[in-house]
């Protein structure tokens, strides 16, 4: 979905419940849920104009879907971006992103505080398809973000509030260093949401979301998006991104960044080739929930922040924790960039090490009852994760150490809870310790 036109400069909160989407007159409120493969058309010809990409239209849901193009295009005016797309999950909105850009024989640099998930598709998965990564700290120097780069370095990659080490990304600096070297920046903003951060204001030049999380906001939804800020010239790069500015043999000899310009460019490619390709489209119906989840992300966020501060004050002073990770603590070391990047709030999740290590942590979680114990985070229920003794049940202690999810580590989302009874909740389990 590439914008027309620039939208009315309404409020974020005004996008979140009305973007995307303008019914005329007599048409539905909500947006339609068009459930349908295939659009039928008169003439091979008006079907053959959309097909070589000369007429706007649908024509099969694989490669677009009008409820899918709405719901994208409020994402899109949520980060204001100039094009984005739906996708079936967050894992191939991340992989759409690096490997629309980027083949067998590149490179890629990336904060290594990433998503697990996006790490193992990195450093595994795209590594066997003969894309190189190298992780670095987000925290490290400009000199040593430098260092990272080659000659055929085609992005870089980060998380503006890291899942689940919720390390915070400094994008300025990320954005400057990528820029020097004339790479793009691609950011996941899945934990702060545009709500809370919008990366392309900060010099980002992608977006991704696994829309799973807080946009859905209710466990209802698989789901994934990119934008395109239209803030990346493709076409100062001819040799590097040969995908953008060299004729696509297997689209009709178009050049993307000649028919669709720098604003348009990358979606197009990554629909016309990679959705094509690979399939992996969001369904209308997930895609209506999302959007129902959109219309209150704005409200929903607030309060999600609210239950995380409140969660994180009470844990901070408590005797029995070690240490709380939440950087809306004036303690914590990523508060200073945060005040920056996400000064109305940052996101429910907060981390927390129980003092006792892997056994006290495993007591705790026995003796939670209101908060259920879920691989998920970012709903409307709270949950809590002991990695140790869930996800990362398979490594030992030290190994654990090395990748900074510690034996004692208690993954708390905040939902839309009363706070009160969330405290309360933790309160008796701490005391079963
Ligand atoms: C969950 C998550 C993903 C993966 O998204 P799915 O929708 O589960 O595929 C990617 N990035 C971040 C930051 C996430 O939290």
């Amino acid at each position: 979905m590439v914008m027309e036109a620039k939208m009315d400069n309404y409020s974020l909160e005004t996008i979140c419940v009305q973007g995307g989407y303008t019914p005329g007159n007599g048409e539905p409120r909500q947006i339609p849920i068009i459930q349908s493969t295939t659009f039928k058309y008169d003439t091979s010809e008006d079907m053959g104009k959309l097909f070589d990409l000369e007429a706007e239209g649908y024509f099969y849901s694989r490669l677009q879907n009008p409820t899918n193009d709405y719901v994208a295009k409020k994402i899109c005016e949520l980060e204001g971006g100039t094009a984005a797309m739906l996708t079936s999950s967050g894992q191939a909105a991340n992989f759409f992103a690096v490997f629309n850009i980027a083949g067998c024989g590149d490179h890629v640099v990336a904060s290594s505080t990433i998503y697990g998930g996006t790490y193992n598709l990195f450093a595994v998965t795209m590594k066997k398809m003969g894309i190189d990564f190298t992780f670095v700290d987000p925290n490290c120097s400009e000199e040593e973000l430098n260092a990272a780069f080659r000659e055929n370095t085609k992005a870089m990659f980060g998380e503006t509030i890291a899942n689940p080490a919720l390390t915070v990304l400094d994008i300025e600096k990320f954005a400057k260093v990528a820029h020097a070297h004339g790479v793009p920046l691609i950011v996941d903003n899945t934990f702060a949401t545009p709500v809370n951060c919008r990366p392309i204001s900060w010099g980002a030049d992608i977006v991704t979301h696994s829309t799973t999380k807080y946009m859905d906001g209710h466990a209802a939804g698989i789901g994934g998006c990119i934008v395109d800020g239209g803030t990346f010239d493709w076409s100062r790069y001819p040799e590097r991104y040969p995908g953008l500015c060299t004729p696509d043999e297997s689209y009709h000899g178009i050049t993307y960044v000649e028919k669709f310009g720098v604003g348009g460019a990358f979606i197009t490619k990554a629909t016309a080739q990679l959705m094509r390709d690979f399939g992996a489209v969001q369904s209308p119906q997930t895609a209506f929930l999302l959007n129902m989840g959109l219309e209150s992300l704005h409200v929903r966020m607030k309060k999600h922040c609210e239950n995380g501060q409140a969660v994180a004050e009470f844990l901070n002073g408590h005797e029995k924790i070690a240490y709380v990770n939440y950087c809306g603590l004036a303690s914590d070391p990523y508060h200073a960039l945060a005040q920056k990047y996400l000064p109305n709030g940052s996101c429910g999740v907060v981390s927390f090490g129980v003092k006792g290590g892997r056994k006290a942590a495993e007591t705790f979680m026995k003796h939670l009852k209101l908060c259920a114990i879920e691989t998920h985070v970012a709903d409307a229920k709270t949950c809590c994760l002991h990695p140790a003794s869930a996800t990362h049940r398979q490594m030992t202690d030290e190994q654990l150490a090395a990748c900074g999810v510690y034996p004692d580590l208690v993954r708390c989302s905040c939902g839309l809870e009363n706070a009160e009874d969330l405290i309360a909740d933790l309160a008796q389990a701490l005391a079963h310790i």
